[in-house]
């Protein structure tokens, strides 16, 4: 009897051992299949790094004696191994199962088995190197032939680098995935438990940590916005291994699954434009040669329509929309959104998009670091991304003029400067903020940066976007600027109808009512002012940005437009409307647009085609904004909407440390007089739009 059970026990574990190893088989088909997908580019280059590999298993032209930081020479050594291993078991290739490329395979493996290379950056070591050996191993086992057992073991030793459970945000992430490689490996099952459960930790909303905000915008770095960059590698990964083990018992759970696709489908997508991502949530990898061209995407959404095919209708109209110049998802193409936690607001429409970075004392500054992004000093100070064919800044960086950063109010320097704190500093500001109903809204940050102060707010209408500045003040010796644009030139430059030649520096005194078109966006001018602007050659090099890149110079034309605040500002402003994705300025609808107020204490404007009012309150009081008397007992970005027999209002608090608001609404010709009493959202919410309805007399 007892043989009996001991031989079913036996024959059980069997059964499930096997399953386990169909389990495997089917995961590891998985990593082969996604490796392999867009293959074809490594084919012929295996075929020249196969030949050129020395007797000893080594490239020539590589420097395995390398420390370097950023791009660390050897780690190009598994790249090429890697690249070896595809042409080996890819059934497209040339050299497919081929003897001769075995045999350079395992001398590139043995080589790297028998050195321990190592890089003074961790990451290399920690996540680059183990992940490259992982990949490499499990493609291995669909070659004809194995790495033997004795390089493979030493090799897998190599990757037990790191510990997910120290690390946040991507770098866990990234940790996690060489362990679920080594678990695949090994075929172990507790290892790919634990390899699990840490990948898919990181789909969570956080509160004041690094990951995904309760916003869903995604902060790494301290509280620093990288939607793209880090959080561009979050989605890779965890999509990545959710398709990987889809179908298994360790599918990722609904929960789950609702929470990274909001991020993909309602934050990081809509922000790519025709292919190119706004610039602003690159952080420091905006000093990284081609990073604002997105193409992976396409892999992205392959991969959801294996894990979610229950949303295949989405995943499709997002593979059909990528590359063109729609939207992602939303079928109105109209949205607006205020992140009140990454400090960034996007104003996406079919025609355009017009995003602002923005920065408080609860966010990081953008970073520099590793030699990267060495004069982005001014890269969150009220940034404008603003696209309208998508590659508007695609690859400018090595050329820009850095103190005249789209949107921002700066020091004019004869050179451009350093950015002196490395990976990124708290701003000084309290007062950081936007307002939103989903569609239209308006935000505002006091810039306190670099001994320059400026009140800086923008109201986001369908069409048009008002720019407005106030308190603009700096004892410096150098000339303070707004700059409204420095984009790729593109065609012609049009000022007031008539094309404008000048290849050089022009400085003009314009009246109001004048405007610029260039590259179908408008820039109007609703007072008179003085406005600096060139549409000439720029020169630099990457490596003026980014110390690892190249020296080689680059140059194109560049059309670049500001507001001169002279030297010593005191109390100064500024205003301008842009108006993207059109080819002409209609000065009827530029009478539609109110500017009430553009004061250090209250900012408003209202568009009386859209019967829509915006105010931004720095301080308590009361104030005629238009037909309105508007008290309010606390600082508030305000918007007023009418409807048919009532308006909406829309609060936020920029400082994000009210419990309640008071709000006294006089509008003698809507027959409005009332206060309103609104309680604002606290904790993870502070900062967030609430929303209420009055009623009208009538
Ligand atoms: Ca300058």
């Amino acid at each position: 009897m007892r043989s009996v059970i001991i031989f079913l026990l036996s024959f059980g574990m069997m059964i499930a051992k096997a399953q386990d190893t169909l389990m495997f088989d089917r995961i590891n088909k998985h990593v082969y299949d996604d490796e392999l997908f867009n293959s074809e580019a490594y084919s012929d280059k295996a075929v020249v790094w196969s030949n050129q590999l020395t007797a000893a298993g080594t490239w020539p032209d590589i420097d395995y004696t390398s420390k370097a930081i950023s791009l660390w020479p050897p780690g190009e050594h598994l790249d090429r191994l890697k690249a070896l291993i595809v042409a080996y078991v890819s059934p497209s290739s040339k050299s497919y199962q081929q003897k001769s490329l075995y045999g350079k395979i395992l001398l590139a493996a043995q080589y790297w088995a028998n050195n321990r290379f190592e890089s003074t950056n961790w990451w290399h070591n920690e996540i680059a190197s183990p992940k490259a050996i992982g990949v490499c191993l499990i493609l291995m086992k669909f070659g004809r032939e194995k790495i033997p057992n004795n390089v493979e073991a030493e090799l897998v030793k190599l990757m037990e680098k790191g510990n997910p459970y120290k690390m946040t945000g991507a770098n866990k992430s990234d940790i996690a995935m060489h362990y679920f490689y080594r678990a695949l490996i090994l075929e172990d099952q507790n290892l790919l438990a634990a390899a699990m459960e840490q990948l898919l930790f990181p789909i969570q909303l956080v509160d004041g940590k690094e990951g995904l905000q309760y916003d869903f915008s995604y902060l790494q770095h301290g509280l620093q916005l990288y939607i793209a960059g880090y959080g561009e590698e979050f989605i890779k990964g965890i999509s990545k291994v959710m398709a990987y083990v889809h179908e298994t018992p360790y599918a990722v759970n609904k929960e789950k699954l609702d929470l990274f696709e909001k991020f993909l489908l309602e934050t990081y997508l809509p922000i790519i434009r025709s292919g190119y991502i706004d610039f602003n949530v690159h952080g420091r990898g905006i000093s990284r040669p081609n990073i604002l061209r997105k193409g992976q995407e396409v892999g992205i959404l392959r991969q959801m329509q294996l894990i979610d095919p229950a949303k295949n209708e989405v995943w499709k109209k997002g593979l059909a929309k990528l590359d063109s110049l729609e939207t992602f998802v939303s079928d109105d193409q109209s949205t607006h959104r205020h992140y009140w936690k990454g400090d960034y607001t996007s104003h996406l429409r079919k025609q355009f998009h017009f995003n602002v970075r923005l920065a408080s004392n609860r966010t990081n500054k953008s970073e520099s670091g590793n030699g990267e992004n060495m004069l982005g000093k001014n890269m969150t100070d009220g940034v404008t991304n603003i696209q309208v064919f998508g590659p508007e800044y695609y690859n400018i960086m090595p050329v820009w003029e850095w103190d005249k950063i789209p949107g921002t109010t700066t020091r004019d320097y004869p050179d451009d400067q350093e950015l002196k704190e490395q990976w990124g500093a708290v701003a000084v500001n309290a007062f950081s903020g936007g307002v939103s109903n989903g569609r239209l809204g308006a935000s505002a940050m006091s810039v306190q940066y670099d001994g320059v102060t400026a009140q800086k707010a923008w109201f986001f209408f369908d069409k048009e976007i008002v720019c407005l500045g106030s308190g603009i003040t700096c004892s410096a010796v150098e000339p303070v600027v707004t700059t409204l644009n420095q984009t790729w030139l593109n065609g012609p430059v049009v000022w007031n109808e008539k094309e404008v030649l000048a290849t050089d520096s022009l400085i003009r005194n314009v009246k109001q009512g004048e405007y610029v078109m260039h590259n179908r966006v408008g820039y109007y001018f609703p007072q008179a002012t003085k406005v600096g602007f060139t549409a000439k050659e720029q020169s630099g090099s990457w490596s003026r940005i980014n110390r690892s890149q190249s020296k080689d110079p680059i140059h194109g034309k560049v059309f670049k437009l500001w507001f001169e605040h002279a030297v010593g500002p005191i109390n100064g402003s500024y205003a301008y409307i842009v108006v993207p994705g059109t080819e002409r300025i209609e000065h009827k609808k530029m009478q539609q647009l109110r500017i009430w107020r553009n004061t250090p204490v209250v900012q408003a404007v209202e568009h009386q085609g859209l019967a829509v009012t915006q105010a931004v309150f720095h301080e308590s009081g009361t104030y005629q904004i238009g037909k309105w008397s508007i008290q309010v007992d606390k600082p508030v970005i305000l918007q007023i909407t009418k409807e048919d027999a009532a308006f909406k209002l829309d609060v936020a608090d920029p400082l994000q440390q009210e419990k309640t608001v008071n709000i006294h609404l006089v509008n003698k010709k809507e027959k409005v007089n009332q206060t309103v009493y609104i309680v604002l959202p606290q904790a993870e919410y502070a900062g967030s739009t609430v929303s209420k309805t009055i009623r009208t007399d009538r």
